[in-house]
């Protein structure tokens, strides 16, 4: 477990393969935390880049090894875990993360101290103009309206990682031990004094996005059935209604042909039905399965990352 807090800051920022954007962060973000006039670390996760993002990062270590953490990944565990391995080892008592393609301003890492000042344990940007892709803004409005009917999750905006966190909330993330989460969703709900605030978003620096349409449904998929029973039951009452009508069909079909005799129309109409149960039972066999196997792999406890190197300094 993570030493006892001897800092008043960490700042935690996971890097896939960001050699382009890395220089312009160091430049950005240093002089930001120094006119802060109070002690600090930034860690950064290396989570496999394969583009000599390490290299940069070993780099910065050596030119401000008094405040420059890096942990080095063996492989790519994606974005969450890479927070959460920097989770496990800060040493402050306010953290901060946020991204490392500039797409979440270091300037405005003050505002978000201000707010944690006046008293709050948790508080989460939420992106003003956000600067993304057509595609990815709206697919984010409907995954909102899915999450706010599924859990008891406030967030205005989910993806926006530029967040600051109370070490007891950060202490509660890292017990929890979670394996396919999405960290905001996990604070809010240890969070009890939580706000939130407008920050600026810029385009990314360099490079495209890290997440493919797939990784971008998996994350989607952690965040409402980790957070969330809703889905099994709303589809039980589906399909409690379904069966329902089913029935009643069955009776209808029966009393004609107990009265009227045998007949072969509407043949059609009865494959349409059974093909529509049929795909009602696959997608409720699908949820099932997404439980199972968050399940199994809660269950089988397998190391969740593994760490190549640590760069620091002890305090
Ligand atoms: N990231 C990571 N591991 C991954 C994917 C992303 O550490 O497997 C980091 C990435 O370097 C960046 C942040 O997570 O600092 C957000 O990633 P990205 O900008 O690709 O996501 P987007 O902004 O498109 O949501
Ligand atoms: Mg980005």
């Amino acid at each position: 477990m993570s030493p006892p807090p001897n800092l008043p800051l960490s700042i935690v920022i996971p890097v896939y393969n960001e050699a382009l954007n890395l220089p312009t962060l160091f430049a950005r973000l240093y002089p930001v935390l120094d006119a802060l006039g109070r002690r600090y670390e930034v860690i950064f996760t290396n989570d496999g880049s394969h583009d000599g993002s390490i290299g940069l990062l070993q780099a910065q270590h050596a030119a401000r090894p008094d405040v420059t953490r890096v942990i080095d990944f063996n492989a790519n565990y994606g974005q969450h875990m890479a927070i959460m391995a920097a989770f496990e080892r800060v040493r402050g008592d306010v953290i901060v993360t946020l991204d490392a393609d500039l797409q979440n301003p270091p300037e405005e890492i003050p505002k978000l101290l201000e707010k944690m000042a006046a008293g709050h344990d948790y508080v989460g940007g939420y992106r003003l103009h956000r600067q993304d892709s057509w595609f990815r803004t709206y697919a984010s409005k409907v995954i909102n309206f899915v999450r706010e009917q599924t859990t008891s999750i406030e967030m205005t905006d989910q993806g926006c990682m530029l967040r600051a966190y109370a070490r007891p909330v950060i202490d509660a993330i890292v017990r929890s031990g979670a394996i396919n989460t999405f960290i905001p969703a996990l604070a809010y709900s240890y969070a009890s004094h939580p706000a939130e605030v407008g920050v600026k978003h810029e385009e990314r620096h360099a490079g495209v996005s890290n997440y493919s349409f797939y990784a971008l449904i998996r994350l989607n998929f952690d965040l409402i059935t980790g957070f969330s029973l809703a889905p099994l039951q709303y589809f039980t009452m589906f399909a409690g209604l379904c069966s329902a009508g089913s029935l009643l069909l069955v009776l209808v079909l029966a009393y004609r042909r107990l009265f009227l005799g045998a007949e072969a129309e509407g043949i059609f109409t009865l494959f349409g039905i059974l093909f529509f149960l049929l795909s009602v039972t696959m997608v409720g066999i699908g949820l099932i399965g997404e439980y199972v196997g968050r399940t199994y792999q809660v269950v089988r406890a397998r190391q969740r990352y593994f760490v190549k190197e640590i760069l620091e300094t002890t305090p």
